[in-house]
């Protein structure tokens, strides 16, 4: 071959490869940019919810501010991807890692090489379990999130007043989210004695976490587990509330109810509870449909873990709050929790729309 041939040869292989890359990482909702004081990984864990396409777009735009390039991933909620995503990271020298997980405990073997090559981690929203080389942890009070959901149904049951009894059906989160059991033991701290005096009526019988918990928050697993309660347990009589951890959980469960006739005057939707205030939810809730969210500021969280990062990275020691609820089997890390605030029609503008979360129109 011809010299001339073998260089325009190289040089469709190299527009071709470099068309791959990109690509590989737009595929996977992948993102980056540069900045002069070095790239941070943000490692998320699926685009399929809104909040999180909030704090990954919240994460760069403060890294950006502060003179960082971020290269953002998401792992699509298959726990392989999200390895292989940080462990790319790691072979491009990103300067610090923020990972939301998609499985707690999942990373020890991909930390341990963020730890060879000297890459600090911050544990994002979720905790990494099993691993010592997670430096901090930025979240909420996820306790106080199911204290929250459960003090709602409460509420609006009446049962401090003394009403009951009332039929409630209780869903928790993934399993292979350690928050999803804070939600749940929190929820179950307002609503386990009214189940015990027999205010509430589980008429399933599912009551432990591992009966009712949705794997990877998937609001139809959630759908069809409704289906198969109404379908065993609600013939002759209605439930009054539903449990749920997750808006988009939620989603799935009022589906269900909608589709065997609750959402009449005569067989109202029961009281339901959620978490993140997704707009599609809040929609729900000014519609009368879902009842109630628990709103947590994606905005604050990113700062949050861009505030320990810079420290981190300046060998400063950021902002901790807690320093002993999040042990991750290996050692408590210390911690910053944001505060959980309970959503209805009732407070949606002064929380929502006044803060700028969402804007009126959006809301329409
Ligand atoms: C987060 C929640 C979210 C859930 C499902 C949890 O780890 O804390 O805000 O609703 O994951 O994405």
């Amino acid at each position: 071959m011809k010299k001339s041939s073998i260089i325009a040869l190289m040089l469709v292989l190299i527009v071709v490869l470099a068309a791959c890359g990109k690509n590989n990482n737009e595929s996977t909702g992948g993102k980056s940019s540069d900045g002069e004081k070095g790239t941070i990984g943000i490692a998320m864990p699926t685009k399929s919810s809104e909040r999180w396409v909030n704090d990954g777009a919240n994460m760069v735009k403060e890294f950006k501010n502060l003179g960082y390039g971020t290269d953002l991933q998401y792992g699509e909620d298959v726990i392989e991807n999200q390895v292989s995503q940080i462990e790319n990271m790691i072979t491009k020298g990103v300067k610090l890692l923020v990972i939301a997980s998609i499985d707690g405990e999942a990373l020890t073997d991909v930390l341990q090489k963020a730890a060879d090559a000297k890459i600090p981690v911050i544990a994002y929203d979720r905790l990494i379990k099993k691993s010592e080389h997670v430096s901090y942890y930025a979240t909420f009070d996820n306790f106080k999130v199911g204290v929250l959901q459960a003090s709602y149904l409460e509420e609006k049951l009446g049962l401090k007043e003394g009403k009951g009894p009332f039929n409630i059906e209780l869903f928790a989160g993934s399993p292979d989210d350690n928050n999803a059991y804070f939600f749940f033991d929190g929820a179950m701290s307002v609503l386990q004695p009214y189940i015990d005096s027999g205010k509430l009526v589980v008429k399933s019988g599912q009551t432990k976490f591992d009966q009712v918990a949705t794997l990877r928050w998937d609001g139809g697993v959630a759908q069809s587990r409704m289906d198969n309660l109404l379908s065993a347990n609600y013939s002759s009589a209605n439930v009054d509330a539903v449990l749920s951890p997750y808006d988009g959980i939620t989603i799935g469960i009022l589906s269900s109810l909608k589709g065997v006739g609750y959402g009449s005057s005569d067989k109202p939707l029961p009281i339901t509870s959620g978490q993140d205030a997704e707009l599609a939810s809040v929609k729900s809730i000014i519609a009368g449909e879902q009842t109630s969210t628990v709103f947590k500021d994606t905005r604050e969280l990113a700062k949050v873990a861009v505030n320990m990062a810079v420290a981190v990275l300046s060998n400063k020691t950021p902002e901790i709050n807690d320093e002993k609820t999040y042990d991750n089997g290996v050692k408590i890390v210390p911690s910053y929790l944001l505060v959980p605030i309970s959503v209805d029609k009732s407070n949606y503008k002064e929380v929502l729309v006044d803060s700028g979360y969402f804007t009126e129109d959006q809301l329409k």
